[in-house]
């Protein structure tokens, strides 16, 4: 399975829409807390998000004729730019499904990109039901933001970047939502670079990999916080648990570690203040709370002069 998923991620096609991000030394933070930080800038991505890396290769791998039905997604985040983006580059129909409650901001952002936005329900959940339905009825094909194996692949290609880009890394923390992000990166480091700790970070409120870890299986939570919305999940995805739960090429231990940094919406303001402070950039709560994991990190396991990621 791991090694699959490392094929994968080396044959993923992302870069006809992504870009390498650079991964940028934070200077002031790394002084400040006596380890070595450095910044995956996936800001830096045309939509502002790596979502776009797991849609792109996706939809690009979809045979023509499916291709040529079009695509389809529930999202009002990142996925959406993502999907609408991926669509306009291969020149196929893609259509968004977002609640009706969403922002008018975030639906220009997707017209934009040429996406067509369907408002559908008053919840995630019922614009997610009727997207993966009509999916099924238009013979259009059904993009998910996180429970699928390209899609994981696609957010795997920051582990391969981060080697490359660092030899010496020694700790890589990932902000969890539903999970593809994190069982991406953690199958290619695991596999080729074993001796890396992956980090999950998650927001207190609404931290479902950590009460699949304590009760041995994927449960759903009861209530999620909003204020960390990329990452406001109340169940982690059921394929990315599979991978998150793989074992290390050298039989090390698992490739995400079990301890679940918890941050609460202080400490995530805090650390999207010392990104401004650092780069003078201003990230949405999911974007900082890698940061605040780390900070957290740090100071419980007295790390010093660590080369951790963001
Ligand atoms: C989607 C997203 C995440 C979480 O990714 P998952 O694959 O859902 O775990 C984290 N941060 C940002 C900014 C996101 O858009």
């Amino acid at each position: 399975m791991l090694s699959r998923l490392v094929r994968q991620i080396l044959q993923a096609t992302v870069y006809d829409v992504a870009i390498e991000t650079p991964l940028e030394a934070a200077p002031r933070i790394s002084e400040k807390l006596n380890n070595n930080i450095r910044f995956k800038r996936e800001d830096l991505q045309p939509v502002f998000s790596f979502k776009l890396r797991g849609a792109y290769n996706r939809i690009s791998q979809l045979p023509r004729a499916q291709l040529e039905r079009g695509v389809i997604t529930a999202s009002a985040g990142n996925h959406a730019q993502g999907v609408a983006l991926s669509g306009k580059k291969l020149g196929i129909r893609a259509i968004i499904v977002m609640p009706k409650t969403t922002p008018d901001i975030k639906v220009q952002a997707v017209k934009r990109l040429g996406g067509e936005v369907v408002l559908h329900g008053d919840s995630f959940d019922v614009a997610n039901k009727y997207a993966i339905q009509r999916a099924a009825e238009d013979g259009m094909s059904f993009i998910p933001p996180y429970d699928d194996e390209m899609v994981m692949a696609g957010q795997g290609t920051i582990g391969n970047e981060i080697l490359r880009q660092w030899r010496d890394v020694d700790y890589v923390f990932v902000a969890v939502g539903g999970g593809g992000l994190i069982a991406g990166v953690a199958a290619y480091l695991g596999d080729v670079a074993p001796h890396v700790k992956v980090i999950p970070v998650e927001y207190d409120e609404s931290a479902c990999l950590k009460a699949a870890f304590e009760a041995g299986e994927r449960v759903v939570l009861p209530q999620v916080g909003l204020f960390a919305d990329g990452t406001a999940v109340a169940q982690i995805g059921e394929k990315p648990f599979e991978v998150i739960q793989l074992q290390k090429s050298d039989n090390s231990g698992p490739i995400v570690e079990r301890e679940v940094v918890l941050v609460n919406t202080d400490e995530i303001c805090a650390a999207i203040k010392d990104t401004y402070d650092e780069c003078r950039s201003i990230v949405e709560p999911s974007g900082a709370m890698a940061l605040a994991g780390i900070k957290k990190y740090i100071e419980k396991h007295e790390l010093i002069g660590q080369n951790i990621v963001s």
